[in-house]
């Protein structure tokens, strides 16, 4: 028999790696596009997939290079995983993060649809589509209000694929909320936490500040975190319906940031008292303040509180995160903490 092909954009990010895992477990014949300006920081993130999975070259940017890879790879699943995927920078970027994060989908289903004649697409949409949310916890059902470029581009990518969808096609959109591991990118919130905090405990500074303690944006920003490698197999389960719909991908649970400082700091026995208010506000360890608030790392427009109602697809896809919130910092406060000493600082 031949093997299901599958294409995933983004395999150097965070979840391109854990899907490639997850379809080669189950049998797949996987390729991977990368772009060519990826640094390689992120090239070392799959190259433990070298062997095992075919690399194309591809940009989501190109129209040109997209049709090459389609034509190539002759996928009969497509995973749309590649973005611009940082909320901060799309502030700074909103023409970038709208050509890649919109039109780039457009570009590549464009490219589908003249070069197969069937296929499965699923969109990576998101939890920040309901921005300032209007109700909680947040469904399928719930209206959209995104607040910043990167969620405004990937709204319109999401109405995209629901008007494929009508035209007949097999598209999907994972509307996930936020999902973390030991590679997460570094420029991401938890990350940023999860190595400041092994850094204090190694002695070591700040990695880009150089301090001695760590600085933080909002503390009271609340969102529903799960394990990222839960959340590719939900990917990969919504692909497998008879019918494609729409699927909220969450935890149920949501912790502020404060929350998860505090967890990640006292599991390296450096438990925090929080002293002082909003922009004041620090966290201290036997009187030394280890974290305190800098307003640089406030956004423009803060998604302050997200929570995710996942009925849906424990009904329909029978999928449920199986690794909770502690666990997952206990995961990524061991991995820096192995990184760290390994590079003998
Ligand atoms: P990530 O680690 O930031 O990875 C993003 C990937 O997109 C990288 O491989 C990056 O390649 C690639 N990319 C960027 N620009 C591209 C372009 N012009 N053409 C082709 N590829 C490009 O993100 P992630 O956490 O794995 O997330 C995967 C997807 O899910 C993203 O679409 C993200 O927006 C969405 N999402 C993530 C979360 C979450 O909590 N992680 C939640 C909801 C939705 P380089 O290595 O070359 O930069």
């Amino acid at each position: 028999m031949t093997k299901r092909r599958a294409l995933i954009t983004g395999i150097t990010g965070q979840d391109g790696g854990y899907l490639a895992e997850f379809l080669l477990s189950k049998g797949y014949e996987v390729y991977g596009m990368y772009r060519r300006c990826s640094v390689d920081d992120h090239l070392k993130k799959i190259e433990h997939l070298k062997e095992r999975i075919h690399l194309v070259q591809g940009d989501l940017l190109d129209s040109y290079s997209l049709d090459k890879v389609v034509k190539e790879t002759q996928p009969d699943e497509v995973y749309n995983l590649g973005a611009q995927s940082q909320v901060a920078v799309s502030f700074h970027q909103p023409i970038v993060t709208r050509e890649i994060n919109w039109y780039g989908v457009e570009r590549l289903f464009k490219s589908l649809e003249e070069n197969l004649m069937k296929f499965k697409f699923y969109q990576a949409s998101t939890s920040e589509l309901f921005g300032k949310a209007l109700e909680t916890p947040q469904t399928e059902e719930t209206p959209f209000n995104p607040v910043s470029p990167y969620a405004s581009a990937k709204f319109e990518a999401y109405n995209f694929i629901q008007r494929k969808r009508k035209e007949g096609f097999f598209a999907c959109n994972g509307i996930l909320f936020n999902h973390e591991s030991p590679r997460r990118g570094i420029e991401f919130v938890t990350r940023k936490i999860t190595d400041g905090a092994a850094r204090i405990k190694l002695g070591l500074p700040q990695r880009v500040t150089g301090k001695d303690y760590l600085e933080l944006g909002n503390l009271d920003s609340k969102r529903d975190w799960g394990f990222a490698g839960d959340y590719v197999e939900a990917m990969w389960l919504i692909l497998q319906k008879e019918k494609p719909s729409d699927y909220v991908i969450s935890t149920g649970e949501n912790h502020s940031i404060r929350e998860f400082v505090g967890e990640a700091f006292n599991l390296l026995d450096l438990p925090l008292t929080w002293e002082g208010e909003g922009i004041n506000e620090k966290g201290k360890f036997n009187g030394k303040t280890l974290v305190k608030v800098n307003p640089e790392f406030y956004r423009p427009a803060e998604v302050s509180y997200l929570l995710g109602n996942s009925q849906k697809a424990k009904k329909e896809l029978g999928w449920e995160p199986k690794v909770k919130f502690n666990e997952l910092i206990r995961k990524m406060v061991e991995s820096d903490l192995e990184k760290l000493k390994s590079k003998k600082f």
